[in-house]
């Protein structure tokens, strides 16, 4: 199921994207002369739930098509459905489109602007004979559809003529008529092999207000009947939709030719799925109203505003809808390989700190009591340029609990008893004594220092393989540390058994708060700030953060140096 290997994605990294098939139809298209147009797409979401990582695939794909061939790329709210969008949405979408990096200038569209063509469209259709006013009740509809190895039959009002289907329509916008007593519908072919093409609905009564036209219209276009128009009165030359909207090609093509409107062409490429996490708006709507998560940007929600809190940077999401490339067949990828591209961002971007979560004290029992030192973390190792942070060191220090074993096996290259180690860019310590409770609980831990390694060498060049991080006690702070896993237990939970939800599939250690310390220098950071702590991983100042009580989400761990170095020291 899985075709996407992280160290074969890693490897094969690009910054231009690859010629994927779409691509390549645009330029056989240019070279043709086929457009007489410069090339022209659109990214049109419904405005009834916020953006995801499936959205950014095509947001990327849509203006980076328009950025690479000089074209132009719209952004275009399909608000056709008034019961279920809202101007939240609208604003957030705004919003994510411009954080993930794509500019639209003026041409900001919706489909309610043109619900005034779009109803002279239909009176056309009606007049051609290509529409009519069904009053079947949806039930009878879907009856008399037929089935895939069953014909549709006609319904008995088919037959109506222009004259009376006018007047019922007009009846239908003047809102003489309750919801569902009648639609308005395409006449094409009952016997299609085609289901979508069996006399589908056009329109239909919805006495509902719309957040854009209110109480205007108590009729609304159905989705295929207003996108291929919408397209071509935009001058769309390719409209790209996802594979599930194959079959209703034939209808957009229907539409536009009968018409004799101009007629872009519509292409299907294969929607993004990736492992460990839900991708449809449905869903993620549940998520939000039966409050399993905090809210449409929680930073475990795999929406835009759920990874720009987490700290994703957008380059990091570019990047990943880079490598995923556009193909034709459904695949599904590794998150591994977004946590990849996040590593790759923020490794050259995030400034180094020093943090500790799970905190253990030390007292250096022969560092003067009243000492303060400065040491100089660099703030980006491969970058000396950058400079360095001034972290303080004093007597009493706090190292990471998981970072002393009092029976530790020999290739434990951390801290135990008798055993010395390097405290990153300041001393080399040595444990010499545990300190306990009355349960036995180690309560911290009395280490010797020796002076001559201070920056963390010695004149005898002593070999040193263990290298902690720490916190002077004397000067840190502490701040709430909120750690993410993946928000499904399972790889697939769009798959569930028919008779489980994916709501049982919801991880129960998704989220871990701490109480972690840190170095002062990083406490007024503002939010959206990231850093690296070295050894945990990179850390992103949350909304909810305040200079009283710090926040910081993970952003992603370091999980491969970690689990390497992990394995090293358990062997
Ligand atoms: P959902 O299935 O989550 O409800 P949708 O397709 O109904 O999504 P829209 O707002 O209609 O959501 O989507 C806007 C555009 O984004 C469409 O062109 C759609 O094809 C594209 N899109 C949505 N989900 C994905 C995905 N998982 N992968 C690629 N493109 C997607
Ligand atoms: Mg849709």
């Amino acid at each position: 199921m899985i075709d996407h290997d992280t160290d074969t994605a890693a490897s094969s990294s690009s910054d231009a994207p690859a010629k994927d098939f779409i691509r390549a139809m645009v330029e056989r298209d240019l070279s043709a002369g086929r457009l007489g147009r410069t090339v022209h797409t659109r990214f049109p979401p419904e405005p009834n739930g916020y953006l995801h990582l499936g959205h950014a695939k095509s947001i990327c794909l849509n203006f980076g098509l328009a950025r690479e061939y000089n074209g132009l790329c719209n952004l275009r709210f399909d608000d056709t459905n008034p019961l279920k969008e809202s101007r939240e949405y609208v604003d957030a979408i705004r919003e994510d489109v411009r954080w993930l990096g794509f500019d639209w200038e003026d041409r900001e569209y919706y489909a309610s602007d043109y619900f005034e063509q779009l109803y002279e469209f239909a009176e056309k259709l009606i007049r051609m004979g290509k529409a009519y006013v069904d009053s079947l009740t949806a039930d009878e509809i879907r009856e008399f559809r037929g089935t895939l190895t069953r014909p549709g039959r006609n319904s008995p009002y088919r037959e109506r003529g222009v004259e009376e289907n006018l007047d019922l329509f007009r009846r239908m916008r003047a809102g003489e008529f309750a919801d569902g007593a009648h639609v308005l519908r395409a006449r094409i072919n009952m016997a299609s092999p085609n289901l979508i093409m069996r006399d589908p609905a056009l329109y239909r009564i919805r006495k509902a207000r719309h957040h854009r036209t209110d109480e205007r219209w108590c009729i609304y276009p159905m989705y295929d009947y207003t996108h291929c128009i919408s397209d071509s009165l935009e001058g769309v030359t390719h409209s790209l939709c996802t594979l599930e909207f194959v079959n209703n090609r034939e209808l957009y093509d229907w539409i536009l030719e009968t018409l004799g409107i101009y007629h872009p062409e519509q292409t299907e490429f294969a929607r993004l799925s990736i492992t460990c996490t839900v991708l449809s708006k449905r869903k993620l709507i549940q998520l939000v109203e039966e409050k399993r998560v905090a809210g449409w940007d929680d930073p475990r929600m795999p929406t835009l505003s759920g990874l720009r809190r987490r700290g994703v940077p957008p380059e990091a999401l570019r990047d990943f809808c880079s490598r995923i490339g556009v193909a034709r067949a459904d695949n599904t990828v590794e998150y591994g390989l977004l946590e990849f591209c996040v590593r790759e961002r923020l490794n050259a971007t995030a400034p180094r700190a020093m943090a500790v979560l799970n905190p253990l004290k030390v007292i250096v029992e022969n560092y003067p009591e009243d000492q303060v030192e400065w040491f100089a973390l660099p703030l980006m190792p491969d970058c000396p340029e950058k400079g360095v942070r001034r972290i303080p060191f004093s007597r009493e220090i706090w190292i990471e609990r998981e970072d002393f074993r009092e029976d530790a096996p020999k290739k434990f290259f951390r801290l135990a008893p008798g055993r010395e180690v390097r405290l990153r860019c300041a001393y080399y310590i040595t444990c010499k004594e545990v300190l306990k409770d009355a349960s036995g609980n180690i309560t911290g831990l009395i280490c010797t220092y020796d002076p001559q390694s201070r920056g963390g060498g010695t004149p005898d060049n002593r070999k040193i393989k263990g290298t902690l991080h720490w916190v002077a006690a004397s000067h840190c702070r502490s701040m709430e540390v909120r750690l993410y896993e993946h928000l499904f237990c399972r790889e697939d939970p769009e798959n569930v058994e028919p008779d489980t939800s994916f709501l049982d599939l919801l991880n129960p250690d998704s989220l871990r708060i701490v109480e972690g310390l840190a170095d002062p220098s990083v406490i007024g950071l503002a939010p959206g700030q990231c850093l690296q702590f070295e050894r945990l991983g990179y850390f992103t100042v949350d909304a909810d953060s305040t200079p009283e009580h710090p926040v910081f989400n993970r952003t992603v761990s370091l999980k491969d140096t970690w689990t390497k170095l992990e394995k090293r020291n358990e062997e």
